[in-house]
């Protein structure tokens, strides 16, 4: 097994006949057969060929191989967004009548298959709150089938434990699903702790430069194979092009994600000392409730940055107003630093009661801390406060 960063770089498919240094870019729908036999022998799956760049793809093969070996996980599969990876994967291992309990801090649009879609297939989710994970098991039935989680949350940035979470899993005979799109494979591997899935928008920090969507879901090869097959069926998949633009960006990944949270704990300490923040969480600062946690689950705190500013809404807004060089966006985990404002866009469909469960106070403001030199984001931070 090579190292992280030897195998974001080096783990290739095979070279051309050019003898290419880089892997070239497969743009193509399908591939050839060299007669009848090959093409039945490929269609009956009784030898691995790429037929049809729906099922697979030499880019795709790549991008896989890749984010398996950094998560540790025997194999996976690519999608078109991290939804695409989400949704199959929880279309592929459900039933109908089947149970999941999910942390009610889940990305919005995952909220919103567990809340409008599933329960039209007759697939029920109850959530437990971040503050109360020690308490999980009272809300497991006879019929649920998975535990699922993100960590760190969205946009609060509540850690849970991920053993406690495996060990549950364990005993209950669950499939445990984690979204580990805030921490990325460098900082954080659910699998050593008995994730069965771990899945990931690439669209964040694994492409980090805020050009592509991509999705991937990796882990047990059994499960693997079942959302493969739906995938492949109903046509959720990755373009060869995104493939392979995410692919190199993972070979910058821990260079960048180290980056990233150098920068990240700094804001947070320059927030936390200033006299017009309420309260900062940031996984790797001392004062957020679950530090320990982080530190023993987390290389690094990740990149982004939860604050509250006194004054609530109107003061949160005026902030937002007065920033320069920082962007207003609703993606993350790009070079560029991005500010968000939970309450009144992401989470703007979500009645106050929700929001105030997961953590989105009216003046909460995310921030997603970019690379830039840091002196130049805390500038911009500092004028606008
Ligand atoms: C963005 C995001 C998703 C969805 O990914 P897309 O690529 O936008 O479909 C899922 N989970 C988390 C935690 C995210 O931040």
């Amino acid at each position: 097994m090579k190292n992280f960063e030897t195998a974001a770089i080096r783990s290739q498919i095979e070279r051309s006949g050019f003898d290419e240094h880089s892997s070239p870019l497969y743009l193509t729908s399908s591939f050839v057969f060299e007669d009848a036999e090959d093409m039945r022998a490929s269609f009956a799956e009784e030898k691995p060929k790429n037929l049809y760049s729906r099922f697979s793809n030499p880019n795709l093969t790549e991008l896989i191989d890749k984010v398996s070996q950094m998560e540790g996980a025997e194999s996976g599969y690519a999608f078109a967004t991290g939804m695409a990876a989400i949704f199959s994967t929880f279309s592929a291992l459900l039933e109908s009548g089947d149970h999941v309990v999910s942390c009610r801090s889940v990305f919005g649009s995952t909220h919103t298959l567990f809340t409008k879609y599933f329960p039209k297939w007759k697939i029920e989710t109850d959530y437990f709150k971040p503050k109360e994970t020690l308490s999980v098991e009272k809300y497991i039935k006879p019929n649920t089938k998975i535990l699922y989680l993100e960590t760190p949350t969205n946009p609060a940035v509540d850690v849970l434990d991920l053993e406690y979470f495996g060990r549950i899993a364990k005993k209950h005979g669950l499939i445990f699903v984690v979204d580990n799109c805030f921490a990325t494979p460098y900082l954080q591997n659910p699998i050593k702790y008995g994730a069965d899935i771990v899945v990931h928008s690439a669209t964040k920090l694994m492409d980090g430069q805020g050009r592509v969507l991509g999705g991937i879901a990796v882990g047990r090869k059994d499960l693997i194979q079942e959302i493969y097959l739906f995938a492949r069926n109903t046509g959720p998949s990755l373009s060869p092009f995104n493939a392979w633009i995410l692919s190199k960006s993972l070979e910058t990944l821990a260079v960048r994600v180290e980056k990233h949270a150098e920068n990240a704990l700094k804001v947070a300490l320059f927030l936390e000392s200033h006299p017009c923040i309420k309260s900062v969480k940031y996984p790797f600062l001392l004062s957020h409730p679950q530090h320990s946690i982080a530190k023993k689950q987390m290389k690094l705190g990740g990149n982004i940055v939860a604050f509250e500013l006194k004054g609530g809404l109107k003061t949160g807004r005026e902030f937002l107003d007065k920033i320069k060089l920082c962007s207003l966006c609703a993606n993350l985990g790009d070079t560029r630093t991005i500010l968000t404002h939970p309450a009144s866009t992401t989470h703007s469909k979500l009645s106050e009661e929700d929001r105030l469960e997961v953590g989105i106070t009216p003046g909460l403001v995310r921030c997603s801390v970019g690379l830039e030199n840091v002196e130049d984001i805390i500038s911009d931070l500092h004028q606008a406060l």
